[in-house]
C-alpha cells in the first residue's frame, strides 16, 4: 500500500488554492502594510501591532504569530549568511578575529531588518486564513 507523506498539507494547500494565494497581502505584509487594504502600516513601534488598520479597520493586533516570525527569520537568515561564511574561509581563510569582526554585526543587521517584514508577511498569511494565533484553545 502506498502511503501518502504530505497527506496532511493536502488540505491546507486545497484550503489556500480555494481561496487563491494570498500573494497581494505577503507583498503588503512585507512592506509593513496592512495585509487587507496595503495602506496603513501594521506596526505602533518594532514590532507592536497597531489594534486595527488606520485605514480599512481590520483588527491586526489579535492575529498573533508566535514564534513563526522569528523561526522563518533565522532561516532566511541562516541561508544567506551560512554560504557567504563558507566562501569567505573557504577563498581567503582570514584569521578568527576577521569573522569575529565580520558576522555577528552582519547577522544582527539582517536580523533586525528583516524580523518586522517576515511577522508582516506571517500576519498576512494568517489573516488570509481567518487565524488568529489561538486555534488550539
Ligand atoms: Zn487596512
Amino acid at each position: 500500500m502506498r502511503v501518502n507523506r504530505f497527506k496532511s498539507y493536502i488540505p491546507v494547500m486545497e484550503y489556500i488554492r480555494g481561496q487563491g494565494f494570498p500573494y497581494r497581502p505577503i507583498l503588503w505584509g512585507l512592506r509593513q502594510k496592512c495585509p487587507c487594504c496595503g495602506e496603513a502600516p501594521i506596526y505602533r513601534a518594532y514590532l507592536k501591532p497597531v489594534d486595527a488598520c488606520g485605514s480599512c479597520g481590520t483588527p491586526l493586533a489579535e492575529i498573533r504569530t508566535d514564534d513563526i516570525a522569528p523561526y522563518f527569520t533565522i532561516l532566511i537568515v541562516g541561508h544567506i549568511i551560512a554560504p557567504l561564511l563558507l566562501f569567505l574561509e573557504s577563498n581567503y581563510a582570514p584569521p578568527v578575529w576577521v569573522h569575529l569582526s565580520i558576522w555577528p554585526a552582519f547577522i544582527l543587521t539582517l536580523t533586525l531588518l528583516g524580523l518586522p517584514r517576515v511577522k508582516g508577511a506571517a500576519v498576512a498569511v494568517m489573516w488570509h486564513l481567518g487565524m488568529k494565533g489561538n486555534e488550539t484553545q
